[in-house]
């Protein structure tokens, strides 16, 4: 890898911004020039080639544009980032220096064009990020980055884009954090950057996405910005000035996911041991319901009573509703519990039925 990227990619929080589409050379080196200013950017992203839903939006500027990234780099020092999603645009964008590439969440939906990325990265040694599938899949997402790194690419990377869902309305895709979380506990050594443009789709939230991302641990952000981000030629919504982009930066609060500090770690050592003694507890308790619900089951079986009794099933949920309402626990938490309690349940007494 080259040393201009090698440093930047250990980087944490590692900060990716740059245009949605390179349009012109000038607005490429204007974006260049203004987000170095800014003092915050690791690698200046841009697409070249576009994946659009529909046709006749615009669909990149191709190989065209790749010079003007050369130059960027050349007059910024900022190391570069491209999407790929063939062979010949892999070729291409090697050709002309690009420092990183990235695989686009439409991309990451087919084995077929991702396994042509990786056929073409063959002994080549560059740092791919490859983005979530625009469908919630982890599979998918997990057989990108297998694929590549079967081709040999030792620095991968993942990008959390969010996820089409039907109907979404505060999202233009819907982050569904556990999905990231889950592919992060599953892949501990890929560093995982969240792309708070694209799963807004629009300015004003982007800054809780981002927060939300760091203060979940995430290793760094890419967020688009431009220069005239109203006349952007592609996702004109969510685009920031690289000055905004640098106020935002400001005012995310980067916690740190540890601290020496002796007293803080005796003091959460503590707290941690309450909960697991109370999650024991829990535990206990949960074994005598279903030791409970069995004796019921028993009982149902001798007089020869359905297992279900509707009736029973909304007094129990209503009774809990209003109790825990006063506790301070959410009616959706109530009943995804209960159900997950009734559903254990109907197991224990349906084994005692048939048994
Ligand atoms: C992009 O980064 O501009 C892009 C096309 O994103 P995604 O693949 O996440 O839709
Ligand atoms: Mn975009």
């Amino acid at each position: 890898m080259k040393e201009l990227v090698q440093e930047k990619w250990k980087k944490r929080p590692l900060i990716i911004s740059g245009p949605c589409s390179a349009e012109t050379e000038e607005q490429v080196i204007e974006t260049a020039v203004r987000l170095h200013k800014t003092g915050k950017v690791d690698v200046m992203r841009a697409g070249i080639w576009k994946p659009r839903t529909r046709p006749g939006s615009f669909e990149g500027i191709g190989t065209k544009g790749l010079p003007w990234l050369q130059q960027a780099k050349k007059v910024t020092g900022i190391p570069v980032a491209v999407e790929v999603a063939t062979a010949k645009q892999v070729e291409d964008a090697l050709h002309f220096d690009v420092d990183v590439l990235w695989i686009g969440a439409r991309t990451t939906v087919n084995p077929f064009s991702v396994q042509e990325v990786a056929d073409a990265l063959r002994g080549v040694d560059v740092p791919v990020l490859i983005k979530n599938p625009i469908n919630p899949d982890l599979e998918l997402w997990l057989g990108a980055v297998e694929r590549v790194a079967k081709a040999g690419i030792k620095q991968i990377g993942l990008i959390h884009r969010g996820f089409s869902s039907y109907g979404n309305t505060e999202y233009r895709n819907a982050p569904m954090w556990h999905l990231a979380i889950e592919m992060k506990r599953r892949n501990p050594e890929l560093m995982m950057i969240n792309d708070p443009s694209h799963i807004c789709g629009r300015r004003d939230i982007l800054l809780d996405v981002a927060q939300k991302a760091i203060d979940l641990d995430f290793d760094g952000l890419i967020i688009e910005s431009h220069i005239d981000p109203d006349n952007a030629w592609s996702d004109a919504k969510q685009q920031i000035t690289p000055e905004r982009l640098a106020e935002m930066l400001d005012s995310i609060v980067w916690r740190k996911e540890d601290t020496v500090s002796e007293e803080f770690h005796a003091n959460l050592e503590k707290l941690r041991q309450q909960i697991n003694h109370l999650d024991d507890e829990l535990m206990q308790i949960l074994g005598q319901r279903m030791k409970v619900a069995e004796k019921i089951g028993q009982y149902k079986k001798d007089n020869n009573i359905t297992i279900l009794q509707t009736n029973r099933w909304n007094a129990i949920l209503e009774r809990a509703a209003a109790k825990g309402e006063k506790l301070g626990l959410s009616k959706e938490f109530i009943t995804k519990y209960f159900d997950a309690v009734h559903m254990e349940s109907i197991n224990h007494q349906n084994k005692i039925m048939n048994a």
